[in-house]
């Protein structure tokens, strides 16, 4: 292959899911120094009409309101707005014991504390927006076969045997990163012998704009508030019992849901069809190589008990672009060390503590060890009576870490 068949871009994104699809439009408004765009290119493996696309499947996830923010500022909120239903109050309780707190919308001073969207729905919508982009070019299926880095790009060898030199590398890849594993960055791997069953369940009383978090004997649980009265159930339960559950009839299964989350809801009617997902942290504690960074679940794939990977992921996308937004109006390399450095320097704190809490919270709520269990009683009881140990909750939940001194809506 001569040279002049080798495509050259300015930026390659490998993973076309939330995160991949997001940071490429939001890339697509950056201009450089001389007024022309940037020439993206997308590299994803599944097909856009695939029913079961591992970015954007059955799903429901809640966004904080910081996440929704973020989206608005990046002009991507009316791509997710029609599929999402508002949360206004997230009740958090450990069942069979007193513990409990409650956050609210209003509280805050804020019309919903964050947005619940179905993956699937946004997923079209994203994918038709890229396929509109003038400047984004999306080659899918794509499979990845070679990564070279160079200091003056990275050359990428695909499966069809086209190449591409780019100046900076995303790797948006998702939690098992072909990018990661072929530069050897090192992660920190914990299973947690959990799996998440989830699925869609219809209630007797409509829950209105409430999510539920409830932490039960087999393992935590949160049910979600979704367009027509019905709720998106992430029940996160020991690996070993997952099967036994996924194997029960919808009334039986319904009956054992009912049993762990109680009656908050009314009468649990009806339970679509039953995902698992093994939860496994996975987590790089310095996701950059030259001219690559990961971003997303291939930066860190984190336990769901929080709702906090997209929320963290989109963190990245928002300052990866401002950061990308700088260098161009300074005329530096966007896939320079000093860039992505820089990027880093600003990511790394909120990574690790957000790594921390979701792995700390899966541990301590996966627990029925009496010392535990009472102690986490006491924190829920004095998070209901003392707004100032809620705050940190509340600002971790809503996704404004970053400019929490900034947000008196944060009353404390
Ligand atoms: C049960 C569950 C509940 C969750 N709930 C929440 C929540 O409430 N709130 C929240 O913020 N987050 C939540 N999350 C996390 C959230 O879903 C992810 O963080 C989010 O979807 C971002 O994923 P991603 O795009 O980084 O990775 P992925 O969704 O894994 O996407 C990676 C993409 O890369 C593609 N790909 C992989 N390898 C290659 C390759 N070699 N070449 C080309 N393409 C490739 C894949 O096909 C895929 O499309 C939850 C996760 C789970 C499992």
């Amino acid at each position: 292959m001569s040279q002049s068949d080798v495509r050259q871009v300015d930026v390659t994104l490998v993973g076309g899911g939330m995160s991949g699809a997001v940071l490429a439009l939001s890339l697509a408004a950056l201009r450089k120094p001389d007024g022309s765009p940037l020439a993206i290119l997308l590299l994803e493996a599944s097909p856009p009409e695939q029913h079961t696309h591992s970015g954007f499947d059955a799903r429901a996830i809640a966004l904080s309101a910081g996440t929704c923010d973020a989206l608005a500022r990046r002009g991507l909120w009316p791509l997710f707005a029609p599929y999402c239903t508002p949360i206004t109050d997230i009740h958090v309780s450990d069942r069979g014991h007193v513990g409990q707190t409650r956050l609210s919308a209003a509280e805050y001073d804020l019309a919903a504390l964050g947005q619940v969207i179905e993956l699937a729905a946004v997923g079209h919508e994203l994918q038709r927006a890229l396929a509109a982009a003038p400047h984004i070019r999306v080659i899918c299926p794509a499979t990845l076969h070679g990564v070279v880095l160079r200091e003056e790009g990275v050359t990428l060898t695909l499966a069809s045997g086209e190449q591409i030199d780019t100046r900076l590398l995303v790797a948006a890849d998702g939690g098992n990163s072909f990018v990661r594993q072929q530069l050897r960055l090192p992660i920190r791997r914990l299973d947690y012998e959990q799996s998440a069953i989830i699925a869609t369940v219809k209630t007797a009383v409509d829950p209105a704009g409430r999510a539920f978090e409830r932490f039960t004997a087999a393992g935590p649980l949160a049910l979600l508030p979704m367009q027509g009265g019905r709720c998106s159930l992430v029940w996160s339960v020991n690996r070993h019992e997952v099967e036994a559950l996924m194997a029960l009839d919808e009334t039986a299964f319904l009956a054992r849901l009912q049993q762990a989350f109680g009656w908050r809801l009314g009468r649990l009617e009806r339970c679509g069809v039953r995902h698992v997902y093994p939860l496994i942290l996975t987590a790089c504690d310095y996701p950059l190589a030259q001219r690559t960074v990961l971003v997303g679940n291939a930066a860190h794939a984190l336990h769901p008990i929080a709702g906090q990977g997209f929320n963290l992921g989109m963190r990245d996308l928002d300052l990866l672009t401002s950061a990308l937004t700088g260098a161009l109006a300074a005329g530096d390399d966007i896939g320079s060390f000093k860039v992505l450095n820089g990027y880093w320097q600003q990511r790394q704190d909120d990574q690790a503590q957000t790594v921390w809490l979701t792995s700390a919270l899966a541990q301590l709520f996966a627990n029925s060890d009496d010392p535990l269990v009472a102690g986490r009683n006491l924190a829920l009881t004095l998070m209901a009576r003392l707004p100032c140990l809620k705050a940190p909750l509340a600002s971790r939940t809503l996704g404004f870490v970053t400019d929490l001194a900034s947000r008196s809506a944060l009353k404390g």
